[in-house]
């Protein structure tokens, strides 16, 4: 279907929207734009391929599935005091995932190699990390001391005129100091970012704050991060850049939905090009749009 103009209320309603900042926002938009276009820009898309998107979007590899659903537990179990029934609905749903995973998880929709031991693994890691974290909250953290959690969802910050979006796994304030406590399955390299924007977000607010990441597999290991004035004033720029970039991006787009086209879509799909880089695309839950199945 073609489509020649888009409304101009429903375009800025999504501009609102799309130039809020994230770390994460900044990654995919020097990744891709087309990538980009299909997270976040959807009002340029027409009906059928937003259907397809919208669908796409929703797909997860095996390994972020699973960090995202021990997070959902993680807050259930301190929510009721309890692991057993985290662990035990845990174990539903990945029963209720795998019976049709192709519907959820970019592995199998993309029909690529993923054994039965895999999968098994997948869940006694799982298993491991939810009981390593229980018995990391009730040794650390005091229940009365948390004022933030995951699933609160997502927060805004403000920094100059841009508004940035950010979401912790856990906060504790104690007096003035703030804990920012972050989870993570596997002992992997940290993206030092996320620590900054944490940083910085509450030490703006008076709090002298620590950001403390928490593997949860194969052992409890703990890494404790601050930051000096210097690296969160860098940081600070890095965001003011990045945030200019999409926003000079956008706005140029803006322009463009004012006037006529032959076929908008087919020249929004010129302006938000593919990446060159195809590792990129390995494990892009787009990939469909852009090389069939
Ligand atoms: S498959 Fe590659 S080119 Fe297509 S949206 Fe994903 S990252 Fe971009």
């Amino acid at each position: 279907m073609k489509i020649t103009k888009i409304p101009q209320s429903k375009f800025e309603i999504n501009y609102k929207n799309i130039v809020k900042w994230s770390n994460y926002k900044d990654r995919i938009f020097n990744e891709c734009k087309r990538k980009f276009l299909y997270k976040y820009v959807g009002v340029f898309l027409p009906p059928k391929t937003k259907e397809k998107v919208d669908f796409l979007k929703k797909l997860k590899t095996i390994k972020n599935w699973q960090g995202e659903v021990i997070h959902k537990y993680i807050d259930m179990s301190i929510n009721i005091g309890s692991i057993e029934k985290a662990l035990q609905n845990f174990e539903n749903e990945f029963d209720s995932i795998m019976s049709n995973p192709a519907d959820k998880i970019a592995e199998f929709y993309y029909g690529y190699q993923i054994t039965n031991s895999q999968i098994k693994e997948i869940f006694d890691i799982s298993i491991f990390a939810l009981k390593n974290f229980w018995f990391f909250f009730i040794n650390n953290i005091k229940k009365e001391n948390i004022i933030f959690m995951d699933s609160k969802g997502i927060q805004e910050f403000f920094l100059d005129e841009i508004t940035i979006l950010y979401k912790p796994d856990l906060v504790c304030k104690d007096d003035d100091k703030i804990d920012v406590f972050d989870w993570k399955t596997y002992d992997i390299e940290l993206e030092i970012n996320q620590f900054k924007l944490y940083y910085f977000v509450f030490c703006s607010q008076g709090f002298e704050t620590q950001c403390r990441v928490v593997s949860l597999y194969p052992s409890i290991k703990e890494e404790r991060l601050s930051f000096d004035k210097n690296s969160i004033d860098e940081y600070k720029d890095f965001i003011r850049k990045s945030y200019d970039n999409i926003k000079k991006f956008m706005d140029d787009c803006r322009i463009f939905v004012h006037q006529d086209h032959e076929n908008l879509f087919e020249e929004i799909l010129e302006k938000f090009k593919q990446t060159d880089n195809k590792n990129i695309c390995v494990k892009c839950e787009f990939r469909e749009l852009c090389f069939g199945k």
